[in-house]
Parts: C-alpha cells; structure tokens; sequence
C-alpha cells in the first residue's frame, strides 16, 4: 500500500508565475473562445495551474473561490474548449432523444451535480481565475516548473495540480477502429458527434457491457434504435454485479428490445460503400448489421507526458499519498488519474468515477490551503441512472457503496425495489441498491462505513429491501430508513 511516508515532503511553491510564448505563437494561449481575459496580471501570476480542466478541475475552482483563494491565483489548462462540466450526464440526459429537452451546455457546468452554483465563462472570470481552453500539455519540466503545450508555449507553475482524466480505449485503426459512424464517449465533442450519428441511425451496436454500455444502450433503445450489446464476459457489468443482479438487469433492457451477445469479441468493423460503418464481424463468425458503433471498453489515465517526466506511478495513474501529493514535491493529482492510498481496506487503487473526482478535489483543496488535513479516507461509491426519459416506463437507479467482496445475498423484488449485501468474514462490506427512496440511498454509505456484522441466515430470510436495510441498520445502532417490520 502506498503511504505518505513514500513521497516528498510537500514542499509548497510559490513563484511568481511566468508564461513563455513560443515566438511563433506569441498570444497562443489567447486563441481559445472562451479564454477568459480576467485580470490585468493575465498569464503573469500562475501561482497554482491545474492541467485539466474536467470534473475534479471544476470542483477545485470551487474550492479555491469558496476560500477566497483563486482570484489571480489559479490557472486551468484545458484540452476542451468549454469550462469543467459534470461529465457522467453525457450518456443520460444528453442522449435523451431530441424531443425530450436533452441536456445541453450550459446545464450541466460544475458543481450543478452536487447542487452548488453553476460555473458558467462568466463564473471563472468574476473570481478572477484563468482559463487556458483548448490547450493540451505535452510537456512538463521539474526543475523548471513549466509545462510545454502542444502549440508550444511554455506556462511556468507554482503548484501544479495534475486533473487530465482519462482517454477512451479504442480499437485498433486496422479492425475498424476509427471508421466514421464508430463513436467513442468521454468529451462533450464526442457526445455531439454521437447524437448526430443516432439521429438518422437504424441499427445500433454497442461494444461493451459496462456503465458507458449500459448507459448508450438504454439510450438507443429510447431513440427506437435496433439495438445489440456485444461483450466478452458472461454478464453485464461484470466487475461489480454477480450474475443474479446481472439477470434482472439484462431482462429489464432485453423486455424493452436491447439484444445482449454474450462470448465473443470483435473481429472486424466494416465500412460500406459510403465509408461508414455498414457492419461488425464477431469471433464467433457472428455478424451484426449497424449504422452507428459505440465502443465502451474501458479507459485509460492520461498521464503521458507526466510519468515521461519522472512522476511515480501505481495502478496506471500518478502514485499519490492521502494529500493527493506525487513523488515530486509542489505536484499534486487528482481524480481519475490519481492512485491514492484507500485507507479503508488498506490499499492503493484508483477511482474512475465522478464522487472520487468531486471528493479528492476538495480534498486536495484542503490539503494545499489549509495547514492541518486528515489522509483522505475514502468509501468507494458507484452509481448509475438509466431509462429516465419522460416516454420510459420507469427509470433504474442503483447505487453501490464499499467492497463486493464475499458472498453476496439479495433481497426485495426487482420489480420494485432491490438490493444485495456483500458479507465478508461475518461483516457487511458492500451494499447495493435498485431503485431506493432518498432516504434508503442516504443509509448505504452508514453501513458501508460501519461495516456491521450480520447474520446471513436471518439476512436470506427476509422478503423486502426494508427488512434487509433494518437488520444491518440496528447493527450499526442507526434508525432504519423506513418504518417496515420485521418479521
Ligand atoms: C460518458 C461518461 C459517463 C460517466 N458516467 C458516470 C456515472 O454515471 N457515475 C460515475 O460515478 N462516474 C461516471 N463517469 C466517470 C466520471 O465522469 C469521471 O470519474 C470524472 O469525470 C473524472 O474526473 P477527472 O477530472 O479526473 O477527469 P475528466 O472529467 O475526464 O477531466 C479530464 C480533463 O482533462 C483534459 N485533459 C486530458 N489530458 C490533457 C492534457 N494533456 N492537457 C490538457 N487537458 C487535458 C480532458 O480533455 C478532460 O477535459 C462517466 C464518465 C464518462 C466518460
């Protein structure tokens, strides 16, 4: 497990910060529309740069405004040319079919997802914090404290705070990776291009039965599209759901006309005579007619041009400790980029989802602002909402906090409400929920956080969600979430 005794001391920079065009790109950093020339001292005192510019950079602002702390400090250097956004909505109410309102930028900047304000241009220039957008870095030099972008410019740093993300994975070009009509999901860019394609699409097929799979198939199949989900592993969602929880789920979208090839993988996507995606070859010998391919098969950290410059690594992002510091004093990751010490369950690991991203932003807030902060201490949270557009039926809403390690028991009726335990050595280490009121959802993380010990036999007794939640509720001494009975 990575601890903090493994890294620097944290030394806090504060140089006063230059910007060094490339003489042939004197006002690059300028070019982007939405660059917002804030202050006079634009580009002259980059005391703390965030290289990013996604989810953990908008909540970061936040911070930093909500201590007074950003005007004319803070710098975000971003490869989007639109200010952080809460990037989960992009495969649901963003797919939402075109007469159902989709949402749309500006709804959805940072921090909306967390009810706070929403950090529009005009947010980042009122508190005086600079935008860089459609800037990528491509370069860091340590000794130097300066990050090279790919125009060529040279930003200098005070601290530097490392927020890129990740990449989609792709398919290799030479299978049909990069055919037209063959989308990928994790910018606004690629939502766009993706909706363009949906709307004169027939035939859909979708490579992966994880969340971006799951969330683009409930989609399609809300547009009326024709849809198959291909994927290797025997069930849907495979790392996190057992194969019973899978069933009710792949009966739910199959009910509603989403076809589910489970085994083989993707040989080949082909093009037709126009040059689009006409079709995808399986291993299996298998072929699938589709107009639109949206590949979901994971991602990756973008963290090349930092870990070419010397920063640790774990897990395939940047090694951090409880402060979300690097091996490298005045360097700090967050994120989904960041492998922080999980204090919880004694190891190191990284978090690809967007209440880590918000977390360990304000986290790391505190630790480069404030004198004294505890190690991050982290529960594991993972969510998922599908089907919520007006013309569905109903709308599947879980959420998952902890481990999914043990055995598994589950409860309640899929039809209404549902759950499973997780139980390890006699303890509860993770609790997952299907469609639970706001109060029930708000129990998990107890639970999850106390760990109780629970009797499996009594647990695989129960009938209902109430029940289950109350048994393990009374074990941590907190009142159950609804007022059920027990029987
Ligand atoms: C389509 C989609 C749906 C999701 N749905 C859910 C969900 O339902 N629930 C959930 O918990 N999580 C979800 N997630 C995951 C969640 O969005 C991420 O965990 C979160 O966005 C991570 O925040 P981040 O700031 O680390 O990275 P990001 O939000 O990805 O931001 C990284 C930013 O850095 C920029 N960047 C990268 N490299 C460079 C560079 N060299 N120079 C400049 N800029 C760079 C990128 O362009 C990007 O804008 C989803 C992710 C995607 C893609």
């Amino acid at each position: 497990m990575a601890s903090s005794r493994l890294f620097g001391a944290g030394a806090r920079f504060s140089h006063s910060a230059i910007v060094l065009p490339a003489p042939r790109h004197r006002f690059a950093s300028r070019r982007s529309g939405y660059a917002v020339a804030a202050k006079a001292h634009l580009n002259e005192n980059r005391e703390y740069v965030i290289v990013g510019g996604g989810n953990s950079a908008g909540y970061l602002a936040h911070a930093f405004a909500e201590k007074g702390l950003a005007d004319g400090k803070l710098c975000i250097v971003a490869k989007e040319t639109v200010p952080p956004y809460e990037r989960p909505a992009l495969t649901k109410a963003y797919l939402f079919p075109l007469d159902e309102k989709p949402a749309r930028l500006p709804g959805f900047h940072t921090c909306v997802g967390s009810g706070w304000e929403r950090q529009t241009p005009e947010w980042y220039k009122e508190k005086g914090i600079e935008l860089l957008q459609g800037t990528t870095v491509s370069g860091l030099d340590i000794a130097a404290s300066t990050l090279e972008t790919s125009s060529g410019d040279t930003i200098k740093y005070g601290n530097l705070i490392i927020a890129t993300g990740c990449t989609a994975a792709r398919l290799p070009e030479k299978i049909g990776g990069n055919l037209p009509g063959v989308h990928y999901i994790r910018e606004v860019a690629d939502a766009d291009s993706l909706v363009a394609s949906l709307v004169r699409a027939k035939k859909a097929v979708i490579i992966g039965g994880g969340y971006i799979g799951l969330e683009v198939s409930a989609a399609t199949s809300s547009w009326n599209i024709d849809t198959t989900v291909v994927f290797p592993e025997p069930h849907v969602m495979f790392r996190l759901f057992t194969p019973s929880i899978a069933k009710h789920y792949e009966k739910f979208y199959e009910d509603r006309g989403v076809k589910f090839v489970k085994g083989p993988v993707v040989s080949k996507i082909v093009s037709g005579s126009s040059g689009r995606v006409e079709k995808v070859e399986l291993s299996d010998g298998t072929t699938l007619e589709a107009d639109v391919v949206v590949v979901g098969i994971g991602a990756k950290p973008a963290i090349g041009p930092f870990v070419d410059a010397g920063l640790a690594t774990a897990e395939g992002g940047i090694q951090v400790d409880g402060q979300f510091r690097t091996s490298v004093p005045g360097i700090s990751a967050i994120g989904d980029v960041a492998a922080f010490p999980l204090k919880m369950y004694g190891r190191t690991t990284r978090v690809e989802h967007v209440d880590h991203a918000r977390k360990s932003a304000l986290h790391c807030a505190n630790a480069l602002l404030e004198t004294l902060t505890d190690p991050y201490d982290y529960l594991p949270f993972f969510y998922s909402r599908v089907f919520e557009n007006s013309k569905s039926s109903r709308k599947l809403w879980w959420q998952f906090y902890g481990d999914n390690v043990g055995e598994s028991v589950e409860f309640g009726d899929f039809n209404n409400k549902y759950g499973a335990f997780w139980i390890d050595d006699g303890r509860l280490k993770g609790v997952f929920l299907e469609s639970g009121s706001p109060e029930e959802f708000a129990l998990l993380p107890k639970l999850a956080r106390a760990q109780p010990s629970i009797d499996k036999a009594r647990l695989q007794s129960v009938s209902s969600v109430e029940q289950a939640l109350e048994i393990a509720s009374k074990q941590v001494g907190s009142p159950p979430a609804t007022a059920a009975a027990v029987g």
